[in-house]
C-alpha cells in the first residue's frame, strides 16, 4: 500500500515535471533507459526494472488480482478471457496515461497493432466500457493475468518498460498468458536449478497445471524467462534448456510465431489460424 501510494505520488510529481517540459523527448538522463537496454541478450530487463518491487508480484511481473485467483486463468476455460464481439473480434479497451510522451504512446499503440495484424485481438480506445486496461507508468513492468474485471492496471514504467517486446509481454499477461517456464511439461525442456534460486523466490518457478493449447514448448516465446532469472549469484543459471543448454531463452524483441498461434487458439479465432496456414 505504501509503495503504491509512493509510486502514485512519484508518478504525479514526475508527470508534472514532464508536463512543464515543453521540449518533447528531452525529459532528462533517466529517460534514455527507455530506449536502450542496459544489457542485451538474454538478461531480462523486466526483472531488473522490477527488482525493488518484486516481492509484490508473482513470477516477477504478474500482479495478483484481488478479485480472483490468477491461477484459474488457464484451468477455468473462460474466467479470464476477454469476450468476443458479434463480429468475432475480441475487443480489449485501453486507456493510456497522459504521463507518457507522444513517442512512448506511439510505442504502446505500435505494440498493440502488432496483435491486430496477426490475431483477432483488437485493442480499442476506452470509451466507458466496464472492463478495460489502464496503462500507466507505475513502479516497474507488470500486469494482472487476464481480464480481472473493471479497471485493471498495466504498468509500463518509462524507466525501462516502454519497448516493443516488453509491451507485448505485459499485454500477453493481460490477455491471460503465463510464463513459458511454468508450463506443465516444462521439465522435459528445461532444468530448474533450485540450488541457484533463493528460497524466497522458489514460488516463481512452480510448475503449473496449464493448458498448452496443443503447441510445443517454445524457447523463443516472449513469455519465456531468461537463464539467470532470480539467480542467487549474478550470472548463475536458474533455468537451463535441455538437452541443449546453449539454446537461447528470454528474448524480449517480439512475439514468436507460437505466441501468435496460442492467442488465436485460446480465443478461438480459427479463421486467423487458417489464414496463417
Ligand atoms: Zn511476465
Amino acid at each position: 500500500m505504501g509503495l503504491s501510494f509512493l509510486s502514485a505520488v512519484l508518478a504525479v510529481v514526475l508527470g508534472l515535471s514532464a508536463a512543464l517540459n515543453t521540449t518533447q523527448g528531452t525529459p532528462g538522463p533517466e529517460a534514455t533507459t527507455t530506449q536502450e537496454p542496459r544489457h542485451s541478450g538474454i538478461t531480462s530487463r523486466i526483472l531488473e526494472v522490477n527488482k525493488d518491487i518484486i516481492q509484490t508480484l508473482m513470477e516477477g511481473d504478474v500482479a495478483v488480482p484481488r478479485k480472483r485467483n490468477a491461477m484459474r486463468c488457464f484451468s477455468d476455460a473462460n474466467s479470464c478471457k476477454w469476450p468476443k464481439s458479434f463480429n468475432g473480434m475480441v475487443e480489449v479497451p485501453y486507456h493510456i496515461s497522459n504521463y507518457f510522451y507522444a513517442s512512448e504512446k506511439a510505442a504502446i499503440v505500435g505494440a498493440m497493432e502488432s496483435f491486430h495484424m496477426n490475431t483477432c485481438i483488437h485493442f480499442v480506445p476506452y470509451t466507458g466500457q466496464t472492463d478495460y486496461l489502464n496503462i500507466g507508468s507505475l513502479s516497474g513492468c507488470w500486469s494482472t493475468l487476464g481480464r480481472s474485471g473493471g479497471k485493471q492496471d498495466v504498468s509500463l514504467s518509462v524507466y525501462g518498460c516502454v519497448s516493443h517486446g516488453i509491451i507485448q509481454h505485459e499485454l500477453l499477461h493481460a490477455l491471460g498468458f503465463k510464463h513459458e517456464h511454468t508450463r506443465s511439461d516444462r521439465d522435459q525442456h528445461v532444468r530448474i536449478n533450485w540450488e541457484n534460486i533463493p528460497s524466497g523466490n522458489a514460488y516463481n518457478f512452480q510448475r503449473g497445471n496449464t493448458n498448452n493449447l496443443g503447441t510445443p514448448y517454445d524457447y523463443s516465446s516472449i513469455m519465456h524467462y531468461p537463464k539467470d532469472a532470480f539467480s542467487r549469484v549474478y550470472g548463475a543459471e536458474t533455468i537451463t534448456p535441455i538437452p541443449d543448454p546453449s539454446v537461447q531463452i528470454g528474448q524480449r524483441n517480439s512475439m514468436s510465431a507460437i505466441d501468435i498461434i496460442r492467442i488465436n487458439r485460446f480465443y478461438g479465432c480459427w479463421w486467423v489460424a487458417v489464414a496463417q496456414g
